[in-house]
């Protein structure tokens, strides 16, 4: 499974019409296939987790952004579901409070961001002030405008001082929000899950796109790149992922400590 042609590479226009929002039926192996691979890739990402807290050295910091129902909470749910929950910590990023608008937008994202050890997640981010912000003109533009440079900026101060990011936009069609969003509607245990606010958004669909144009051209660089999921398959969704995470931290190499006595020496009484 090669995760790289699902990268936006840095400075390369991105369209998000001309991305696709699902693979074949039989895209790596199957479903079926797929989900015995997902548990593997799951289980490796434990173990790559441990090292990562025991080595105490490097962070990673993974954002989730999509539309409503584009699957941020199931991606989370699956993926990490072999990962001890110590070494994860998620922060869902929801309308800012008073306090939180008293301040710049990157004050609340900033205190979340992962301690070296810890992988920290993002469901939803300091994207929605050139996502929501920017489709509701909830700031002017030259407000927003010029929020692209100051994100790369931050994201790069993030990498110097050790944290890894890695960036996900979940991309869904219209047509599959439509059925999720009827899914809700139909089953009582959903029903929490739907907003009406979420019909608003959705027709506000083709704003978005444009929003999430320009963020992913103008923001996706080396040390913080974004991966365009095809999401309308969650299976898919999943295993891409949990791959694109695995290679990651794979790179990142994490090690356990050398210690500085002799195992062998010590005799516990
Ligand atoms: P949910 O993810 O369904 O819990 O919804 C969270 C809501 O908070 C979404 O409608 C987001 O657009 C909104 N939200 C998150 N961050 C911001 C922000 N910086 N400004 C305005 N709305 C935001
Ligand atoms: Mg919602």
């Amino acid at each position: 499974m090669d995760v790289s042609k699902y990268l936006v590479k840095p400075g390369a226009a991105f369209d998000p019409a001309a991305w696709p929002t699902r693979e074949g039926d039989g895209f790596a192996g199957g479903k079926k296939a797929a989900k015995k691979t997902l548990a593997a890739l799951s289980g490796r990402l434990g173990e790559l987790q441990a090292r990562l807290y025991a080595e105490g050295k490097q962070a990673l910091l993974i954002v989730l952004q999509g539309m409503d129902t584009a699957g941020k909470d199931g991606t989370i749910r699956h993926v990490f579901r072999m990962v001890n929950p110590q070494g994860v910590r998620v922060t869902s990023f929801k309308k800012p409070t008073d306090l939180e608008l008293a301040h710049d937008y990157l004050w609340r994202v900033h205190a979340h961001t992962p301690a070296r050890g810890e992988i920290g997640i993002f469901n939803r981010s300091h994207y929605e002030d050139v996502l929501v912000v920017r489709v509701h003109n909830l700031v002017p533009p030259e407000v927003w405008g010029r929020r692209y440079d100051h994100i790369v900026a931050f994201e790069k101060l993030l990498a110097e001082e050790g944290t890894r990011i890695v960036k996900f936009f979940l991309h869904i069609s219209k047509e599959e929000q439509k059925e999720r969003l009827e899914a809700r509607l139909a089953n009582p245990k959903k029903h929490w899950k739907f907003n009406p606010a979420d019909l608003e958004e959705r027709a506000l669909w083709d704003g978005y796109m444009e929003a999430y144009r320009s963020a992913l051209e103008r923001t996706s660089h080396k040390a913080a790149p974004w991966y365009v999921i095809p999401s309308d398959r969650k299976w898919q969704r999943n295993l891409l992922v949990a791959q694109a995470l695995v290679e990651t931290l794979e790179a990142m190499d994490p090690r356990f400590p050398h210690v500085d006595f002799d195992p062998e020496a010590v005799h516990v009484e």
